[in-house]
C-alpha cells in the first residue's frame, strides 16, 4: 500500500453493508446471545431456508464447514472416492481429504464452465465397470453460474450417487426458476468476506431432508447426546455459526436481490466497455439460468494480442486487483496423484480456462468511476499491443 492511498484499490470482491447490520449485532449485544447459537442463528437459518425454498438451512462457521459435514453425514470415509469439479476454489476439496477419501476431479464444459456432463458420464460408466462408485459427487456453481444440473443430477440418479451442491458463489442465482444450491441431497453456501453477502465469515447447509439436517446441527455442536453430562458417543465438530455474525448475515440477506441486481449491472458495463475488444470474450450465461454474476469472469484470446497475465499486470499496476480464473484442482501439487476426466479425450477445458481467463473486479459496491478505470486500462493495454504488433 505504499505508493497507493488505499482508497485508489480497487478489490476483486470487497464487503458491501447493507447498513443495518448493526440493528441486529446490537440486539445481540443487549440480549447477551454472545454464543455459537441464539436467536439470530435461529432466524437466519429460517431465512435462508424460505429465501432458497428448503425445508432446512443449517448455519455453520463457513462455507468449508458445510461441505465436511455435507460429506461426514454421507459417511465419506477412508477409502472412498469423491468427484469433484476440478475448475474451483480448493475449499471445494479439502473436506474430502478431510474425510481420508480420494478425491476424482471432473473437467468443466465451454457452456458454463463448470462439470461437464459429459466426463462426469465417463467417470461414472468407468468406476460402476469396476465396481467403485464414488461416495458423492460436489458439483460447483463456479463465479454464479449453475451447472448443468438436470443432466448432472439424472446421471448421478441413475447411478444412485448423491449430489452435493457447492453454491458458495452462487446464492441468489437459479436454474431454470429453481434457487442455486437445492438441486443436490444437500447444497451449502458462504458467507466469507469477498462473497455476495457476507457475515464476515459463515456458511450454510440447506437440505429438504430433515434427518440429516438435525444430524447436521448435531455433528456441529460436538455430537453431544442428550444427557446433562457431557456424554458423547460419536466424534463431531465445533462447527456453529455465532449469533453475532449471523446477526451481520440477516441483514446481509436483506440487500441480497439487489446485490444481485448490482452485480449483474456490473456485469453489463464490462459488457459494454469491452465487448469492442477482439479477443475478449465474457463468461456465458446458460439459457433458463440466472447467474448472481459474483465475479465477472472474461477470456483472453490470441486476437488480443496480449496474455491473461499481462492483463493481471497491467490492472496490478494501477492498483487493481484482478485474478486468474481458479487454477484447476487437478493441476495442483496437493492433488497431483488424483484422477481426472477431460471433457473429451483432446479437449482439457479446465487448463484452457485457467490459461486464458480473468476475473475482473465485482463488487456490488464498485463505483462506475472505478469500473471505468478498469475498462480502460485494458482498453489502453489491448490497443498498445494491436499497435506494436502491427
Ligand atoms: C468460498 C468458497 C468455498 C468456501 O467457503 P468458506 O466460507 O470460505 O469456507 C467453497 N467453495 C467455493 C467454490 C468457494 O468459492
Amino acid at each position: 500500500m505504499s505508493q497507493f492511498e488505499s482508497s485508489d484499490r480497487i478489490y476483486l470482491s470487497p464487503p458491501h453493508m447493507s447498513g443495518n447490520e448493526m440493528k441486529y449485532v446490537t440486539e445481540a449485544f443487549q440480549t447477551n446471545w454472545i454464543a455459537p447459537l441464539g436467536p439470530n442463528v435461529d432466524a437466519f437459518e429460517k431465512e435462508i431456508a424460505e429465501k432458497v425454498g428448503v425445508n432446512d438451512a443449517v448455519a455453520v462457521s463457513s462455507g468449508t464447514a458445510a461441505i465436511h459435514l455435507a460429506l461426514s453425514l454421507l459417511g465419506v470415509g477412508k477409502g472412498d472416492k469423491v468427484f469433484c469439479s476440478t475448475l474451483t476454489f480448493v475449499a471445494s476439496a479439502n473436506p474430502i481429504l478431510y474425510q481420508g477419501a480420494e478425491p476424482v476431479f471432473i473437467d468443466s464444459e465451454p457452456d458454463t464452465w463448470n462439470m461437464s456432463p459429459k466426463a462426469l458420464q465417463r467417470a461414472l460408466q468407468e468406476s460402476f465397470a469396476k465396481g467403485n462408485l464414488p461416495k458423492a459427487v460436489i458439483v460447483v456453481n463456479l463465479y454464479g453460474q449453475s451447472a448443468k444440473m438436470d443432466e448432472i443430477v439424472s446421471l448421478c440418479n441413475m447411478y444412485r450417487v448423491p449430489v452435493i451442491e457447492d453454491a458458495a458463489e452462487s446464492l441468489g442465482s437459479s436454474y431454470k426458476g429453481i434457487p442455486s444450491g437445492t438441486f443436490g441431497i444437500m447444497g451449502i453456501y458462504s458467507f466469507n468476506g469477498n462473497k455476495i453477502i457476507t457475515t464476515s465469515g459463515g456458511g450454510m447447509l440447506v437440505t429438504n431432508n430433515k434427518e440429516l439436517a438435525v444430524k447436521a446441527r448435531f455433528l456441529a455442536a460436538q455430537a453431544r447426546d442428550n444427557a446433562i453430562h457431557y456424554q458423547h458417543s460419536q466424534m463431531g465438530y465445533n462447527y456453529r455459526l455465532s449469533n453475532i455474525l449471523a446477526g451481520i448475515g440477516r441483514s446481509q440477506l436483506e440487500v441480497l436481490d439487489k446485490r444481485v441486481l448490482e452485480r449483474r449491472e456490473v456485469f453489463k458495463r464490462y459488457v459494454k466497455g469491452l465487448h469492442n475488444i477482439d479477443g475478449i470474450s465474457f463468461m456465458p450465461e446458460l439459457t433458463n439460468s440466472i447467474s448472481n454474476r459474483w465475479l465477472t469472469a472474461v477470456l483472453v484470446s490470441e486476437e488480443a494480442g496480449v496474455t491473461s497475465s499481462q492483463v493481471i499486470t497491467a490492472l496490478a499496476q494501477e492498483n487493481i486487483e484482478a485474478r486468474p480464473v481458479w487454477k484447476p484442482l487437478h493441476l495442483q501439487p496437493l492433488f497431483k496423484n488424483c484422477k481426472y476426466f477431460r471433457h473429451s479425450e483432446t479437449i482439457d477445458v479446465a487448463t484452457e480456462f485457467f490459461q486464458r481467463g480473468i476475473c475482473l473486479p465485482s463488487g456490488s459496491n464498485l463505483t462506475i468511476e472505478d469500473q471505468d478505470r478498469v475498462i480502460n486500462c485494458i482498453k489502453q493495454i489491448t490497443n498498445k499491443s494491436l499497435v506494436m504488433g502491427g
